[in-house]
């Protein structure tokens, strides 16, 4: 299932997206919401007779996480390659604080204090309930769904800092969407799913989920043995090779097979 989160002009509210998607995951002409009462992950599925054209809704970030967007670095060997790092011998964690989520199509916000700003495309896994010391095998249980991440990033400020706080944390540093597939499971992911990312149309990121050092149910195992994880919370699992830089008025977009494309523009903040 698909569930997204849509406004029409008034108050936000969800919606199961139905009907057929072509081979990037992309609705045909004519998809529908079928709205939704309240905010499935906390009261389930309750289908209201109430449909929406996709085409005429404003989609929003298809989750707000309660607490935290855990990141993940260096989770693709070819990435920590082209930025000079070596591969971590566990998983490389950081925090980027929940205000720093956007919604599909929402402006990235190119802050003064940088001059290198740079995406990365992610594939993003949003937990569905309180967990702590997960063990991976039982990582399934605590996964809502899929959706795609740009772990938006101020290069030189996180070369700079160190700390990666700053660098990622910015207000729309962390755009969410288009919606969140529920149907997966990890092992589709550890057998390989494109991850693509254009920039004004071209081809800059190009990789295969099969390629991250840890898989989701270890990255599920490692950040739950050191923090509870809540309903909403979401990990991005890494971004592949390719990083680069964006500029005011550039056009970001990240496709993920199965799960649709994830654009934004940069705006001058
Ligand atoms: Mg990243």
């Amino acid at each position: 299932m698909r569930i997204a989160r849509f406004t029409t002009g008034d108050e936000p509210s969800y919606g199961v997206l139905s009907g057929e998607l072509d081979a990037f995951g992309q609705p045909e002409e004519g998809a529908v919401l079928v709205a939704l009462a309240g905010d499935p992950m906390y009261v389930g599925l309750k289908l209201l007779e109430q449909e929406h054209q996709l085409a005429d809704v404003r989609l929003l970030a298809p989750v707000l996480p309660r607490s935290k967007v855990v990141g993940i670095g260096r989770n693709y060997a070819a990435h920590a390659a082209e930025l000079g790092n070596d591969v971590p011998a566990e998983p490389l964690m950081f925090l980027k604080p929940n205000t720093s989520v956007a919604g599909p199509g929402d402006p990235i916000f190119y802050p003064p204090q940088t001059q290198n700003l740079h995406y990365e495309g992610e594939l993003a896994v949003v937990i569905g309930r309180i967990c702590r010391d997960v063990p991976a095998e039982q990582a399934t249980d605590v996964i809502y769904g899929y959706t795609i991440g740009n772990d938006v990033t101020a290069r030189d400020l996180q070369k700079s800092d160190v700390q990666f706080t700053r660098a990622k944390g910015f207000d729309s540093f962390c755009p969410l969407g288009p919606w969140i597939e529920t149907d997966l499971d990890p092992q589709h992911f550890i057998d390989g799913v494109q991850v693509q990312t254009h920039l004004n149309g071209e081809v800059v990121q190009d990789g295969s989920t099969a390629d991250m050092i840890f898989d989701i149910p270890a990255l599920i195992a490692h950040v739950s043995s050191v923090m509870t994880l809540l309903p909403g919370d979401v990990i991005l699992t890494g971004t592949p090779e390719g990083v680069g830089p964006m500029e005011v008025g550039d056009e970001v977009e990240i496709s993920i097979a199965g799960l649709g494309s994830l654009t934004n523009k940069v705006a001058r903040r």
